[in-house]
């Protein structure tokens, strides 16, 4: 059996001020998608340990494209690598099985489903007969016509997401049971008008989590092959947007349809527990000072990369700089490329003065004015430890560590997954040891950050990732919708 690999992963953001262009993709051909994958938590090393396991299966890599979120893909950025991805697929035909890692939020200019478009693509090439399964992040925007075209989708059950092995791996089996005619998987899809807080969507605890354990449970029984809920990522300003809810059963549609509806139902009831509780960056740090001991997390999840926020809000800062002077250390971060390099280029131990952050958004941000001794200057590459994406080096480009007082501030070149904490051990700063830590992430960090933290405040500040959905510009999500619309309804 050949079965072809391949990988399109992209979470849109549209109030971002980035494009996600050619660039900021890592693009893998060819060998070079399986390459380094031994130790990863990551949804192609959790299939191949399915698929090299078989003996009768060739895997066959196609390529591999993934960017963090941002803005659409220009037009021709995603035509670049759609095509790329088919021209693989169409050299190598006929195959037996195709899985695709996906996250299922990309969006393109001119094609908000996007990821809709590629199943659809891949299908055309393969024929009807060919069972293509897609793995999805827990904050895909499933369309019907990902559901139309895929045999099977499989989701992450987890927020902060640490089961990407495991989620690769399901689909792997399933696509393996299917091919072997063990299995015929069949799928029911919910949609509901809500955008929820990712603040607030966890596995561990909360609203989502006793939804989402339903699912497991039907899991393990054995009622069903696949189950997952997906709070959508919400600051997708488009049409067809939705929350889900998606049931894979072996052939039984009229059992996946009622679970379904259930869950959907289940899922639903619960929406006004979705909204965070948010504090002022003012209060936050009156807050933090005031207690005797600990390390506070201020989630400034309001311009997180991650989400698609471009890492460079000086709103934290500002209102530290105000707090000051204090004794305690105050681990912050912030991108601004020209001030990392006014830094590098005074070098270590001088002094500089930046204005700082708050130029890529103009839209939400101002800089501010920051003057600190140059104490470590860095490349920035580091690798994560914690439970999500362990073992995946990530790049903020040159970094320097600048201080004034308590505030240590982490200026990098560019936007960067804050879900661990090595972004700043990497640069000599123990967050353990901190009173404050910023981190740009909505809910993702909190898995790495557990034995860290011993209060998460949530962050009330301006931002293309922020929860206050009503202070963002909508012009085309489908109205009403909840909570903008606190009176929707549904079905
Ligand atoms: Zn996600």
């Amino acid at each position: 059996m050949r079965i072809a690999v391949g990988k399109m992963s992209h979470e849109a953001n549209t109030f971002s001020s980035q494009a996600t262009d050619r660039s900021r993709f890592a693009v893998q051909v060819g060998p070079e998608l399986l390459e380094g994958l031994a130790g990863t938590n990551t949804e192609l090393a959790g299939a191949m340990s399915v698929l090299a396991a078989a003996p009768d299966i060739e895997v066959i890599p196609l390529m591999g494209a993934k960017a963090g979120s941002g803005g659409p893909l220009p037009a021709d950025t995603f035509r670049e690598l759609l095509d790329d991805l088919l021209a693989r697929l169409r050299a190598v035909l006929p195959v037996d099985g195709v899985l695709l890692g996906l996250h299922g939020a990309m969006m393109a200019d001119g094609e908000p489903d996007a990821t809709g478009a590629v199943l659809q693509a891949v299908r055309q090439l393969v024929g009807p007969d060919v069972p293509v399964v897609g793995t999805l992040d827990l904050h895909a925007n499933v369309t019907r016509r990902m559901v139309a075209e895929a045999t099977a989708l499989v989701g992450y059950h987890t927020a902060p997401h640490i089961d990407m092995f495991d989620t690769g791996k399901s689909a792997a089996e399933i696509l393996v049971g299917t091919l072997a005619d063990k299995l015929t998987p069949t799928m029911a899809l919910a949609r509901l008008p809500m955008i929820i807080p990712p603040e607030t969507s966890r596995h561990t605890d909360g609203p989502l989590s006793e939804v989402i354990n339903q699912a497991l449970a039907l899991e393990q029984e054995g009622t069903i092959l696949h189950g997952s809920i997906y709070p959508v990522q919400p600051w997708m300003d488009t049409e067809d947007v939705a929350s889900s809810v998606l049931i894979v059963t072996n052939n039984d549609q009229e059992l996946a349809r009622s679970i379904c509806d259930r869950l959907a139902h289940d899922f639903w009831d619960r929406r006004a527990q979705f909204v965070p509780e948010m504090v002022s960056p003012d209060e936050a740090f009156r807050q933090a000072l005031a207690r005797e001991s600990g390390t506070v997390i201020f989630c400034d999840s309001a311009d997180a990369p991650s989400s698609g926020g471009t890492g460079d809000s000086a709103v934290v800062l500002q209102a530290a700089l105000k707090a000051a002077p204090f004794s305690v250390t105050a681990l912050l971060n912030v991108v601004d490329p020209a001030a990392v390099a006014q830094a590098i280029e005074a070098g270590v131990g001088a002094t500089v003065t930046v204005e700082v952050g708050g130029k890529l958004a103009p839209e939400f941000f101002q800089p501010v004015s920051f003057t600190g001794r140059v104490r470590l200057i860095s490349d920035g590459a580091f690798r994560f430890k914690g439970p999500g994406m362990r073992g995946v080096e990530h790049h903020m480009g040159r970094a320097v560590v600048l201080v004034q007082g308590g505030i240590h501030l982490v200026v990098m070149e560019r936007g960067v997954t804050q879900w661990d904490p090595q972004l700043y051990r990497s640069l000599g700063e123990e967050p353990a040891d901190a009173r404050v830590v910023q981190v740009r992430s909505p809910a993702a960090f909190r898995a790495a950050y557990a034995g860290i933290a011993d209060e998460i405040l949530i962050i009330a500040s301006p931002g293309a990732s922020s929860s206050r959905f009503e202070d963002l510009p909508w012009y085309h999500l489908p109205r009403p919708i909840y909570p903008l619309d606190p009176d929707t309804t549904w079905p």
